[in-house]
């Protein structure tokens, strides 16, 4: 049985959580979009962030600088584009941990993902096996299982799946250790997400690391979901390489230039990689020789050279997340998502039940929900949300994701959540 439900009261006491938050105002630097008159209640931004206020005017300064200086704004732009790619790199590095030399904003996810196995899953005859998590996001399966091939070999075999072990179908410490510690002499590549993007769970990157250097594999994380959620210290970590994506919670607009890492141990590798003349030493870059010379970091990991009209939603966006700060957004995150869970189990058990783990430390701002009754009735709440304006996304076959993010949702937003989720069950009870 539900609490009763006393709007007026849980609405006081939502606007009264809104108002002591330090970090509210960062939601006026967002274009919130419209529901009618109203706003919506976008829970959405796990999947596609908002759009800063900023961003418009950064994309004008460059047409600007295109249409006034051409070739000339390579060096005298308002942000001039030869060294453009460097001015995102110390936000970006503080926000994931990292050496300024370790990061590089280039590409899409999926390609970084390819970059970075031609260089670091290099199979041989007895260790050619790629450790994943089972139900990966599936372009990084497409991935694993195409570079698996391109090598010779057969993923039947050498794709090793993660099983979940626990009641929700989130994976333990435990499972990962027994899995790497059963498999590791075989397994060349182990390949994990930092959030896990359909259950919520985060791994320790570190202990992750750590147990699969002990066992002789090299080891990379898809941050997709991590990067400007969870505070990430991947440098620390220890791990090789990683590759994360800039529109879900970076705010950085559909299909923005990407995210990537390799470890300062990597940084004058001989490994293969797959070369681009931007990834050439700059000193003699413009000389136009024929033998590649990298630079050093995971800047000798670039191709080309950046697209600037895609840089600039990245650099407004890094520039909000250094003013607000990664650790005072995930204080006000843990509290956010906190209040959203206790809402839920307090008034909507028996409706949602909550598939994200409990701990904190074990998550980030997303709650996955899966709708007690199977897929039509969560197609029918998730529709409902949608008719009243409030925007979280869908995943096969039953799962609801809520994602309240710190820099632009407030109590009143998680509280309207569960306001039309109560206001659906009801409903659905009566007929
Ligand atoms: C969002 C996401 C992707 C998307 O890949 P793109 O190359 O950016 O299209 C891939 N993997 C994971 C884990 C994701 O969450």
């Amino acid at each position: 049985m539900n609490s009763a439900f006393d709007l007026a009261a849980a609405e006081a006491d939502a606007l009264a959580r809104d108002a002591a938050d330090p970090l509210a105002g960062f939601r006026d630097e967002f274009l919130i979009p419209p529901h009618g008159d109203a706003e919506q209640v976008y829970l959405c931004g796990n999947s596609l962030g908002l759009q800063p206020r900023a961003t418009r005017q950064a994309l004008l300064d460059e047409l600007d600088d295109w249409s006034q200086l051409a070739v000339e704004a390579h060096f005298h732009g308002k942000h001039p584009w030869m060294p453009y790619h460097a001015e995102v790199r110390a936000h970006l590095a503080e926000l994931v941990g990292a050496q300024e030399s370790e990061v590089v904003a280039m590409n899409s996810l999926t390609v970084n993902l390819h970059l970075m196995m031609a260089s670091f899953y290099r199979p041989t005859a007895e260790r050619n096996a790629i450790l994943i998590e089972k139900n990966p996001f599936p372009s990084d399966r497409y991935a694993v299982e195409s570079q698996i091939r391109f090598h010779g070999f057969d993923p039947a075999s050498a794709l090793i799946e993660l099983e979940a072990d626990e009641a929700n179908g989130t994976i333990s410490a435990a499972a990962i250790e027994r899995a790497i510690g059963e498999h590791g002499d075989r397994i060349a590549l182990v390949l994990l997400p930092g959030l896990q993007y359909r259950t919520g769970q985060t791994f320790d990157l570190k202990t992750v690391a750590e147990l699969a250097h002990a066992n002789g594999c090299l080891v990379g994380f898809d941050l997709a979901h991590s990067v400007g959620n969870v505070p990430v210290d991947l440098h620390d970590s220890g791990c090789d390489f990683a590759v994360w994506c800039s529109y879900k919670y970076l705010n950085s607009g559909p299909g923005a230039v990407a995210g990537c890492f390799v470890h300062e141990r990597h940084a004058r590798t001989s490994r293969p990689r797959f070369a681009g003349w931007w990834g050439h030493d700059q000193a003699t870059r413009f000389a136009m020789g024929q033998d590649f010379s990298p630079m050093p970091g995971a800047d000798g990991w670039q191709l080309s050279n950046p697209p600037i009209l895609a840089l600039a939603p990245l650099r407004v966006s890094l520039e909000i997340f250094q003013r607000a700060g990664m650790a005072r957004l995930r204080e006000k995150s843990v509290a956010l998502t906190g209040y959203l869970e206790t809402l839920i189990r307090t008034h909507l058990s028996g409706v949602l039940e909550i598939v994200t783990p409990r701990a904190p430390a074990r998550r980030g701002c997303q709650l996955s929900l899966r709708v007690e009754g199977g897929r039509d009735a969560g197609r029918a709440l998730f529709e409902h949300l949608e008719t009243h304006g409030v925007i979280g996304d869908w995943r096969e076959p039953d799962t609801i994701r809520i994602a309240p993010t710190p820099l632009y949702n407030r109590h009143v937003d998680c509280l309207r959540f569960v306001q039309a989720a109560l206001n659906w069950s009801g409903r659905r009870q009566m007929l």
